[in-house]
């Protein structure tokens, strides 16, 4: 038997009565089992089109011999069964049913991802699944659901965006900032690559380290200004790159100077991953090579000239490269370090847009 923590919520028609429905629905599905039901609480919408109601928000507790996939095929029965409307993105819904937790599982696939992909950030997922579920594991972020919501109810939150030079993480940290009123921390100093490689002068790489903590440090003094910080660069993802840019020796040395300086600094609350395409590169390094470069400061961490210098076409997988480095370090468990946020919401790059929406959407989830 496999514990499932569901997801509800409603924000059209008659909230109440249709999350009842769906918990009787569920209570006598065959091969479910429904062992527990939070309060409802209301909450606003985020994220989404303007102007849609408050929803009504709870979770609940299955124990099921159903796999994974039947689960969620079996919420978007009972999602059918109450008019269930998806034709608009984060639209308003009668009924919403999201497969939080399956054990402690992870699933990757197109259809399904397990755990929920948005709720570490979300309180009003983690309210209601706390109050019945609080010790459940959250596999990829190695805690417990309480813990996530301790996470985010730190009273200064800081956000750190992160994804390779170009994916657009300046333009998307300076959005969320502008949008969450947070104090905005600029890296000051460029990822050390050289025609896309992370260059292998050991010097280079300590000192990147000594000035992008300190300008984390710097944030943090005006805590007390009760604003969050955001920035847009992560300590960690100078130890994804160099494992690359450094010999082995060098750069197991240089990972445990990052280790050791990210135990001294603050962990981000959370981080937004921001992840990007081949095309998408290839469209924004052009960007800068060309025109772009002289009237806009758009992608200009892919500014220094080295990583334009593209003669050997490499740039591109090279940063490809990078980013797979970075995804896995936020997501698997198995190289987790302390300083790991605990709550990573994966977004595309691809569209700027669309993905500033997404990134405040999930901050402004925790608030
Ligand atoms: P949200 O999950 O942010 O509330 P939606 O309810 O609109 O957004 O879901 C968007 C899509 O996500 C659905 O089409 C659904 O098939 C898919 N999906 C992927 N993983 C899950 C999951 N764990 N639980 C529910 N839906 C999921
Ligand atoms: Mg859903």
């Amino acid at each position: 038997m496999a514990r499932c923590l569901i997801g509800c919520g409603s924000n059209l028609g008659k909230r109440r009565e249709q999350l009842d429905r769906a918990l009787e629905l569920l209570r006598f599905m065959p091969g479910v089992e429904l062992t527990a039901v939070s309060r409802f609480r209301e909450t606003v919408p985020v994220g989404g089109p303007a102007a849609q109601g408050p929803f009504l928000n709870g979770a609940c507790l299955i124990e099921t011999e159903l796999p994974p996939r039947a689960v969620l095929d079996m919420l978007a029965a009972v999602e059918n069964t109450l008019q269930r409307d998806r034709s608009e993105r984060w639209g308003p819904r009668t009924i919403d049913l999201d497969l939080l937790l399956y054990d402690d599982v992870v699933v990757d696939t197109a259809e399904l991802t397990v755990p929920h992909p948005r709720m570490a950030t979300r309180r009003f997922v983690l309210e209601p699944a706390a109050e019945i579920a609080r010790d459940l594991p959250y596999p990829t972020g190695s805690c417990t659901v309480g813990d996530l919501l301790d996470n985010i109810s730190d009273p200064h939150p800081f956000v750190t965006i992160v994804g390779v030079p170009g994916s657009g993480a300046a333009e998307v940290a300076a959005a969320v900032a502008d949008a969450t009123l947070s104090r905005l921390i600029h890296a000051p100093v460029p990822l050390p690559l050289t025609e896309g490689r992370p260059s292998a002068a050991f010097a280079r790489w300590r000192q990147t380290l000594a000035e992008w903590s300190a300008a984390l440090e710097g944030g943090r003094r005006g805590d007390d200004a009760s604003h969050g910080l955001v920035a847009d660069y992560w300590c960690g993802s100078l130890a994804a790159a160099a494992a690359t840019g450094l010999d082995a020796d060098e750069s197991a040395a240089f990972r445990a100077e990052v280790a050791a300086t990210q135990a001294s600094v603050r962990a981000p609350t959370a981080a937004i991953l921001l992840t990007v395409d081949a095309v998408t590169l290839e469209e924004r390094i052009a960007f800068r090579s060309g025109g772009g470069r002289d009237h806009s400061t758009v992608f200009g961490d892919l500014q220094p000239t080295a990583v334009l210098c593209d003669t050997a076409g490499d740039t591109v997988p090279q940063l490809l490269a990078l980013q797979q480095r970075l995804v896995r370090s936020l997501r698997c468990a198995g190289e987790r370090c302390p300083s790991t946020p605990k709550a990573v919401v994966a977004v595309s790059g691809v569209d700027l847009a669309r993905a500033a929406g997404e990134a405040i959407a999930a901050v402004e989830a925790m608030l």
